[in-house]
């Protein structure tokens, strides 16, 4: 199979956690990308430090002020990217910003289940919306016509957590608006695969494992999955080789329990 080669990756979430984790492994490539935006919801904050420090090493970092809870903040994240961009398309829009609330099934909330859902799932909708024309651009200007993340692709970050048929932790964290949030980011994953396919648009959903992050230690128990591991590349099927993720969700299953 041939190496991934990229131009342009943009990965929501990208100061800490898996976020930052797949930008340094974008860096580590063979041939890194040309352009790595870097989304980020508060960049002078204490929480960006290290992707700050990144990008003073790597110019081809460039980090992009974006809140996925806010339709303005998406909008001007598109037209930033467009503008860096200078007429070339946006080959991969890796959708990785995820909140979770912990809260028992009983005490679930109205208030936690809008925010989860607006962040997990509407955040997802309206980036792929806002960078459409980029990702087209970027498929148009690609040679071939199969569907590939060297071409353009969505790459959702979903979670065995959202599995209907293989539910597990449910004895460790109940989570509904977690739960419910990537379940439905699953099925907006099969809704964009279906839509854009005719574009030459690659969109999968993705589970990363249990990963060593903040998220995957709130749960209370060590995750079994280091950062390194999640994020080095696999051999994955149905025509998404070289995702750098080692367990592919749809649609196939993956193999063990996560938040
Ligand atoms: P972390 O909690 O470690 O990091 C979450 C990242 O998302 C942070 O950069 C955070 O920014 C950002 N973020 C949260 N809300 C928003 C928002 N509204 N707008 C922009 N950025 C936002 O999580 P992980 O790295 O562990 O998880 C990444 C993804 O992987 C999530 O979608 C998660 O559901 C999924 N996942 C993780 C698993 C795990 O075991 N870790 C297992 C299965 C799935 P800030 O610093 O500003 O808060």
């Amino acid at each position: 199979m041939a190496e991934l080669s990229v131009r342009s990756v943009l990965v929501t979430g990208a100061n800490r956690g898996l976020g930052l984790g797949l930008v340094q492994h974008f860096l580590r490539m063979p041939k890194p990308p040309q352009w790595i935006f870097a989304g980020c919801r508060d960049p002078k904050g204490q929480r960006a430090q290290e992707l700050q420090n990144l990008a003073s090493k790597h110019p081809n970092i460039i980090i992009i002020p974006l809140e996925v809870a806010n339709p303005a903040s998406i909008k001007a994240a598109a037209a930033q990217v467009g503008e860096h961009l200078g007429g070339s398309g946006l080959n991969i829009l890796i959708n990785n910003a995820g909140i979770v609330k912990l809260n028992a099934l009983d005490a679930e909330t109205l208030e936690d289940m809008s925010e989860v859902y607006t962040t997990n799932t509407i955040g997802p909708l309206l980036m792929g919306q806002a960078f459409l024309p980029l990702l087209k651009k970027a498929a148009q200007g690609s040679p071939g016509s199969g569907l590939s993340c060297s071409r353009a692709a969505i790459i959702n970050l979903s979670s065995q957590g959202g599995s209907i048929s293989s539910l597990l932790t449910w004895e460790i964290a109940q989570a509904p608006s977690y739960r419910c949030s990537k379940a439905a980011l699953n099925m907006l994953s099969k809704c964009q695969s279906l839509a854009y396919k005719e574009h030459g648009i690659l969109c999968v959903a993705l589970h990363p494992g249990w990963v060593q992050t903040d998220m995957g230690r709130s749960l209370g128990l060590p995750p079994p999955v280091t950062l390194d591991d999640s994020v080095s590349p696999a051999h994955v099927s149905h025509g998404a080789s070289h995702i750098p993720f080692r367990f592919l969700l749809l649609p196939s299953s993956s193999t063990s329990s996560s938040p």
